[in-house]
């Protein structure tokens, strides 16, 4: 049998690929104990020498002070390049740059620029504040005027759950990049064939800007379906099978877990992807599993 060019791909010596870069996106903790895990995931993936690790900024910027706190501890004392995330929903340009100047003064120069969903969530209308940016394009425009950032933007393999059509969606994403963004980092998509649709319309738009796939390891297949479809990634009915009557075996589900994403990251490597990103939930073990298929080595 003629191997394909994954087969071939897979085979050949790790020095032989090209070098990869992996991010790792983590949530500001909110008590002692999540504050705990925290610290010793980062502490577990650091060596893994990724691109940045990531904080998220809760919905409508609740978690605005935890973020900044954690951005600058990693960034003071772990070294590892650190990464916020910032959302413009609710809030003034005024506001929003206040925000940025923080991160600036804390030494974080890595932003991931997002629009945000409304209070009521990402089915709701959104309306930009009076004195506020539009949306994630204005705000990339907003950040190249106040310094010299590293940005990351939001992309959608499933398109956003508000896009009228692919057109907007592209069009949409294509505008971020122009404003200034570096890169774009996909929503968690299940089905890789989705991530290469995707990609294929971006660059057919004129899209060249790498666009990271976002590997979302499932710790909990409960809750994270429940995270899907809030946020309009789809469950197929085939990895719900997996799951099926998982939910009192915790050793078998964490197995499952890392032969799933084993094989979506597996199979992206072999065809040809060199950047990812994972959202961590804060969780070291399985992200580490994967990053060693990757031949990523402290
Ligand atoms: P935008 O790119 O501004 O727009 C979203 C969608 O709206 C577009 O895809 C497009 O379909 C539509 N749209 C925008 N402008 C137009 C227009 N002019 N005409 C037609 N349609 C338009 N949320 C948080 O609260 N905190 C976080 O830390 C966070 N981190 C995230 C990280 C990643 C990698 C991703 C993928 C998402 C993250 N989100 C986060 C979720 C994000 O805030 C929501 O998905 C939000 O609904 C959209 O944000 P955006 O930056 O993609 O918005």
């Amino acid at each position: 049998m003629t191997p394909n060019a994954g087969e071939r791909l897979s085979r050949q010596p790790e020095t032989a690929r090209p070098p990869l870069a992996v991010s790792f996106e983590f949530f500001p903790p909110k008590t002692d104990a999540m504050e705990a895990r925290f610290w010793d995931s980062l502490e577990r993936l650091a060596p893994l020498g990724p691109r940045f690790v990531s904080v998220t900024y809760g919905a409508g910027g609740t978690t605005r002070e935890r973020t900044l706190r954690m951005v600058s501890r990693i960034t003071a004392e772990s070294g590892v390049p650190a990464a916020a995330h910032l959302t413009c929903v609710g809030a003034s340009r005024e506001q929003v740059d206040t925000v940025v100047r923080g991160f600036a003064q804390a030494g974080v120069n890595s932003i991931v620029a997002l629009r945000g969903d409304p209070p009521e969530g990402v089915g709701q209308p959104f309306t930009p504040h009076p004195e506020g940016y539009a949306g994630a394009a204005d705000l990339v425009a907003g950040l190249r005027r106040i310094g010299d950032f590293d940005i990351s933007v939001a992309a959608y393999p499933e398109k956003h759950p508000q896009s009228p059509d692919w057109d907007a969606e592209i069009d949409n994403l294509k505008r971020k990049l122009d404003a200034g963004a570096n890169r774009a980092i996909t929503q968690m998509f299940f089905e890789n064939a989705d991530y290469w649709r995707f990609l294929e319309r971006a660059r057919k738009a004129g899209i060249t800007a790498p666009i990271v796939p976002g590997i979302q390891p499932i710790h909990s297949f409960r809750q994270i379906a429940s995270f899907a479809s809030k946020c309009g990634a789809n469950v197929p009915h085939w990895l719900a099978d997996r799951f099926d009557g998982l939910d009192d075996d915790p050793e078998t589900h964490a197995l499952v877990a890392a032969a799933v994403a084993a094989e979506q990251v597996t199979e992206l490597l072999d065809s040809g992807v060199t950047e990812f990103h994972f959202y961590t939930l804060n969780r070291s073990s399985l992200v580490l599993a994967l990053a060693r298929l990757l031949g990523i080595r402290p």
